[in-house]
């Protein structure tokens, strides 16, 4: 019997480290660490897999990998080399399928369904790309890969795999295959969100799988049923995850005019905390920021910026949009603004790994939970201090900009109210 689906997901190993390693002999076989730059506090931002053998691992200080080894070598993130590597990489893949979904710089799904028969026939096309890799790209670059009939599994069949290999993972053995591990080790499920699965008595994959589906909606609404169906083995979201909102933003017409951009500045800290809030709320995490703004004056600008780097915080947000509007608007008078962001994705926990945004991850979640609890604007940024609740309102109505993959009707009759919050928060 033919799947429904097939997807290959691949996943390149340690992969600036081992570009780096690539690049020079010397280097290889040995304990080896990425850093953000050359100073003791610099952040590493990958290691190698001797480093990871030593418990030297992606987030560290420079400093503290040193300690652990002191023979470590530390090498400077260099992104055109690792960009270089990717394409080559990318460009082997693209000839084994046209469904290709290239997810982060080193992560690719590619959609086979229609293409191949089976998920053997998947795995083959798996191993060809993997032998590829080393063949035509570079031998000390490996990719671990996973098979499976929806998006989801393949990608946690990857992220399960040992180094380098590949693992099929299907239906039939599914309930073996997450029976024991973590939450954690699932794409998708951090840190926060486990603790509300625990408080629900939910503390292995395997439990959740079995958990009712219909308890998991009250309390989580739709990422409830998303983890439900992820671990169940269906399909929730296409290779090109119609199941997310595409973009979150607000927009605002300015009604005091001035030239004054310290009045703007608390709009945009405003604007960026309403989107910020909104993403967190959903679980989401933003790759891409743009901003526009209009003038008095007849003009305007903006910009658009694609960010490696999750953007989940709000000040984060708001640095992205100063830095984009003080240069062009000075000296004008601003009449609208506008800032928002795309890309958007489940949160991973990849964003807690630059330590300079760990403090901002705290501080929003610390905000947030007053707010959940107090109501909008209880605690604000003090760069939003002193505007009134007249400037920009919070009047984008949620279900607006969020359209789901989903038996949304299904959902509502099972208590999901548009809210993440569970129905003791909301109106029925
Ligand atoms: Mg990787």
């Amino acid at each position: 019997m033919a799947y429904p689906r097939i997807v290959l997901h691949l996943d390149m190993n340690s992969y600036f480290a081992s570009v780096e390693q690539q690049a020079n002999p010397l280097w290889r076989g040995k304990a080896l660490g990425v850093a953000a730059g050359l100073y003791r506090g610099a952040c590493l931002i990958a290691t190698s897999k001797e480093a990871k053998a030593k418990g030297i691992v992606t987030g560290m200080r420079v400093v503290d990998g040193l300690t652990r080894d002191p023979a470590l070598v530390i090498v400077e993130v260099d992104p055109a080399k690792y960009r270089s590597a990717t394409e080559r990489i990318f460009a082997i893949m693209a000839q084994e399928s046209e469904q290709i979904e290239t997810y982060s710089i080193d992560e690719a799904f590619l959609d086979l369904t229609g293409w191949v028969q089976s998920l053997d026939e998947a795995a083959t096309i798996g191993w060809r790309i993997q032998r590829r890799i080393h063949d035509e790209v570079a031998e000390w670059l490996t990719a671990s890969a996973g098979v499976a009939p929806t998006r989801w599994l393949a990608k946690f069949a990857s992220d399960t795999a040992p180094k380098g290999q590949l693992v099929v993972l299907e239906q039939k053995h599914l309930a073996a295959y997450l029976a024991g591990r973590e939450l954690t080790e699932a794409w998708g499920i951090a840190r926060r969100l486990e603790c509300r699965l625990k408080a629900l008595g939910i503390h292995t994959l395997g439990e959740l799988r079995r958990y009712p589906v219909t308890n998991l909606i009250a309390s989580l609404g739709v990422r409830g049923y998303e983890l439900w169906a992820n671990v169940n083995g269906i399909e929730v979201g296409t290779v090109t995850m119609q199941g997310l909102p595409k973009s979150i933003g607000h927009s605002h017409v300015l009604k005091q005019r001035t030239k004054d951009l310290g009045f703007s500045q608390r709009v945009l800290m405003k604007l960026a905390e309403r989107t910020g809030r909104r993403l967190r709320s959903l679980d989401l995490e933003g790759h891409e920021f743009w901003l526009w703004f209009s003038t008095a004056e007849g003009g305007g600008g903006g910009g658009r910026r694609l960010s490696f780097q999750p953007i989940v915080d709000s000040r984060t947000i708001f640095r992205l949009a100063w830095t984009c509007f003080a240069p062009q608007a000075s000296g004008q008078t601003p009449s609208a603004l506008a800032l928002g962001l795309g890309r958007l994705r489940p949160r991973s926990r990849q964003a807690a790994l630059w330590p300079e945004r760990r403090d901002l991850l705290h501080l929003a979640a610390a905000l947030d939970a007053l707010n959940d609890r107090y109501g909008e604007q209880t605690v604000v940024y003090g760069a939003q201090f002193g505007l009134s609740d007249e400037h920009a309102p919070d009047r984008i109505g949620f279900r607006k900009t969020v359209s789901w993959d989903v038996p949304l009707d299904q959902m509502l009759a099972n208590g999901y109210n548009g809210s993440r919050h569970g129905p003791d928060r909301s109106p029925p």
